[in-house]
Order: structure tokens, then C-alpha cells, then sequence
């Protein structure tokens, strides 16, 4: 079958991967001149597998006046008058209750172990390199009584089949001696000793060349789609800068670009932009962590990929604004500082700033859109790198008519 997969960052190009393993006849089109130039291009390169609390949870609530009155605050709200942005928020609060927040943890812990599984098996198949590694990831807490409440959770996902352990400060120590300077910080960690790294950026640019090379898939780059054209309740082509492009099936992967295209055609999706900002830097032998860690307290990951360091963070709900704000970076790299001040070359850095096409539970978009050949696969949040490859298995499953492996419901537009 013809499809045409609208998006090149890590859904789409998973997508496409594992339609055209099945035999499909697939085009991928973006509006960018390469793959990944969007919220895929400098993550923070964490595959997260078993550590995937969603941001919608009840220990956020006495967060809230901090997010809104603090200037330097890891997480911020700036209101505007964006229907969307108050509808998304109200969405949001509401998924913040406990049962809730625990439901979702399965759900994303299901969808993050069959990523992991389906991850391997293509960079096994594929002999892609894009700085993977099996390192493991240390969550470190400054606060008491926030280590004491992971506890907990680890607990209840402990229970749930995750591999955590609580680890003391000497242990965090032992475990990550970069991390010697920011102990008298710290209040303890927790361990996650399956947990990957990888550039993301670096895969989607290899993913793209085995899909021209081994599997034909066409690119239709630098080209963007203005809207999808439709007869009755069927998609019928996909209408672009240049001309319409007419397939048997559709899967929209376009992160934030999913909203505008889709809302055309009265389908709402509940996707909004959350801004965070990365830095890389070249790596110190020695004091660069070779562990992924992140700092709760701040909201800041750290992966090392080959000889460079990626540090992102921040989380703002503030709408699609492009620039890169220089207070926000500088934030950022003060917070790196506090915890790793010798890891990098933080001088000679590279900085961007991206949106993650989030969703208010966290949980993305996978499978039918109310027009029967029109599908979806998008909303991944802060977690699209980790939850690519399960995401596509599904969706490819679900395309072909097979039960998948995971119940689609938890991941439905209609959930
Ligand atoms: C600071 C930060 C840190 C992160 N850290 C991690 C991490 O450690 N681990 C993790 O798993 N995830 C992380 N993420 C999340 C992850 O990067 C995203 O969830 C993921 O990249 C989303 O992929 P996507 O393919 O859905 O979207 P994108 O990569 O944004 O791809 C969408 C594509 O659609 C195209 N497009 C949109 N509209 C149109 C249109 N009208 N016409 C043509 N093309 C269009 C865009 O050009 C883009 O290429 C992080 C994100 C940020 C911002």
C-alpha cells in the first residue's frame, strides 16, 4: 500500500521504518530541508525506559505559584490569550490526580519496554550509530522528603516490573564519582541501571539513509503541507508547496504541526508546545558523568554522547515562540554548573531551544483519526526519543490490522 507519512523527526522516520519493513510503498514529507530539524534535533538524548513520570502528577500542585511568580524557575507559565493553551492547562490539572498519574506510569512503562526491545532490534539489523549506549541513569534529589516520596513510587514501579534501586549519597557517589562536587547537595538518587543514551539527531539522519538505501523510501524534504485533502470521511492526498500528494493511507507525525492541519479537518487534538533548552559540550575525561543523571530539583538531564555532554532542561508553557532566550540558556548552564562545574568546555557550547509536542497526560497519540485512512502518531512529549520505536511498532500493527502487542485504547485520541 501507498503511504505518506507526514513529519521527519523521530515518529516519523520510526514510522516510516516500520511500514516499509512490512513492504509498504512509503514517502516521507517535511517542511524542513532535513529529518530532525524540530523537536528531534538536540533532546536531551535520555531513552527513559523505566523512569517515565509524567509531568501530570499531584506532587506538581504545590509547584504551581513557583512556576507562575518565579523568573528563574526550571518550569514556567506565562498566560496568554490562547484558547488552546487555557484548555490544554485545565486538561492538564486534571490528569494530576494520583490514580491517574499511576495509570499513565504503566501505560508509558508498557509503551517504553516494547521501544526498548523494538530500539535494539533495529540498530541490531540496521548497524546504525548514533553514540548509544547502555549506561543506566541516576535520578538525584536535594530534598529529603522529595527522595522519600520517589521512594515510594520506585516501590509501586518496582512492583510494576521496573529495574530502580534507592541509592544513599555515598552509593550516588560510588556509583557516578563526577558527581563528587555536587554531593553535600544531594539527599540520595534513584538508580535505574537499564535505562540508554543516545544522540537522537544522529539516529534520525542514519534511520533516513537505510530508508533511501535499503528500503526506497522517497523524501520529500523542504516541503511544506499546507493541508490534507479529504473526500467524505477519507484522507485523500496530502496538499503542498509544490503539488498534492495522493496515497492509500496517511500517518501524522508532525509534533506541534499535528494541531493546525488536523483542526482544518474538526479533529482536535490535545497538543501543546512545552519549550526546553539544551547545551553541548565537549566532554573532561574524568569529570563528565558517564551515567545519565538527572537533576530533579531542577528539572536538568545529563547524557554523554561520544566525546560531548547534553545538558537540557526547562519546561515552559508559553506557545511557539522560536527564539532562544539567552536568561533561560544562561540559567541552564548555571544549574550545570552547580552540579557538574568541571564536566564540560561550558564556554565553547552549542545552545538550542525546542518545543515538546506534548500532551496534558503525557501519554501520546497513537492510531485512527475519525477519517479512516488518516493516522496518527504524535503528542510524545518529553519523551518522543524514548517511546519512538514502541509508538511506530503499534501504529504499524494497528495500520496492517493486527492486534497489537499493547492495548491502543490508553493511547487514543478518544481516550
Ligand atoms: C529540551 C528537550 C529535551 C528533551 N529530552 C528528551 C530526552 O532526553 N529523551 C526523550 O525521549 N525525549 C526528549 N525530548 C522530547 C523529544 O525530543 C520529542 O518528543 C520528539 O523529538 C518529538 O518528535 P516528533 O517527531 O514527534 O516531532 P519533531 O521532531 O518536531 O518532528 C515533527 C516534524 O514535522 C515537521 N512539520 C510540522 N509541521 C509541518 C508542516 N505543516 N509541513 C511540513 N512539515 C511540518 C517539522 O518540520 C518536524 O520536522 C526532549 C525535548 C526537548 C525540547
Amino acid at each position: 500500500m501507498q503511504i505518506c507519512v507526514l513529519g521527519a523527526g523521530v515518529a516519523g522516520l520510526t514510522t516510516a521504518y516500520c511500514l516499509a519493513r512490512e513492504g509498504h510503498e512509503v514517502t516521507v514529507i517535511d517542511g524542513q530541508p532535513e529529518v530532525a530539524l524540530g523537536a528531534s534535533y538536540a533532546n536531551g538524548g535520555q531513552l527513559s525506559y523505566s523512569y517515565v513520570a509524567p509531568l501530570a502528577d499531584p506532587a506538581v500542585l504545590p509547584h504551581l505559584p513557583a512556576w507562575l511568580l518565579r523568573h528563574d524557575s526550571a518550569l514556567r507559565f506565562i498566560p496568554r490569550f490562547d484558547l488552546q493553551q487555557w484548555r490544554w492547562c485545565l486538561t492538564f490539572l486534571q490528569a494530576c490526580r494520583t490514580d491517574r498519574a499511576r495509570q499513565t506510569m504503566l501505560e508509558l512503562l508498557s509503551l517504553g519496554a516494547l521501544s526498548k526491545a523494538t530500539l535494539r532490534e533495529l540498530v541490531q539489523r540496521e548497524a546504525i550509530e548514533f553514540d548509544y549506549v547502555h549506561n543506566g541513569k541516576l535520578v538525584i534529589y536535594r530534598d529529603k522528603g522529595q527522595f522519600e516520596q520517589a521512594r515510594r513510587k520506585m516501590d509501586y514501579l518496582v512492583g510494576a516490573g521496573a529495574a530502580q534501586q534507592a541509592l544513599d549519597v555515598s552509593a550516588c557517589v560510588n556509583l557516578e564519582p563526577a558527581l563528587a562536587d555536587a554531593g553535600p547537595l544531594l539527599a540520595g538518587g534513584i538508580h535505574a541501571p537499564s535505562e540508554e543514551a543516545g544522540d537522537c539527531r544522529q539516529f534520525c539522519l542514519a534511520l533516513a539513509r537505510v530508508l533511501r538505501e535499503r528500503y526506497k523510501v522517497c523524501f520529500s524534504l523542504g516541503t511544506r503541507i499546507d493541508r490534507i485533502v479529504t473526500e467524505g470521511r477519507r484522507a485523500v492526498a496530502i496538499r503542498t508547496s509544490g503539488e498534492d500528494v495522493p496515497a492509500a493511507a496517511f500517518v501524522v507525525a508532525l509534533g506541534n504541526g499535528s494541531v493546525p492541519l488536523l483542526s482544518m479537518l474538526g479533529v482536535r487534538v490535545p497538543v501543546y508546545p512545552l519549550t526546553g533548552y539544551s547545551l553541548t559540550v565537549q566532554s573532561v575525561p574524568g569529570f563528565t558523568p558517564a551515567v545519565s543523571v538527572t537533576d530533579l530539583h531542577r528539572k536538568v538531564v545529563y547524557a554523554s554522547l561520544g566525546s560531548r555532554m547534553r545538558i537540557a532542561g526547562m519546561v515552559e508553557i508559553t506557545g511557539m515562540d522560536e527564539s532562544q532566550r539567552a536568561d533561560r540558556l544562561a540559567l541552564l548552564e548555571r544549574h550545570a554548573k552547580e552540579v557538574f562545574p568541571r564536566a564540560g568546555n561550558y564556554t565553547a557550547k552549542a545552545t538550542w531551544c525546542g518545543h515538546r509536542p506534548a500532551t496534558p497526560d503525557s501519554k501520546p497519540l497513537i492510531g485512527p483519526t475519525p477519517y479512516g485512512n488518516l493516522w496518527l502518531n504524535t503528542g510524545h512529549g518529553a519523551l518522543g526519543f524514548t517511546l519512538a520505536c514502541g509508538s511506530a511498532r503499534l501504529l504499524a500493527d494497528a495500520i496492517a490490522g493486527r492486534t497489537p502487542t499493547l492495548d491502543l485504547k490508553a493511547y487514543a485520541l478518544t481516550r
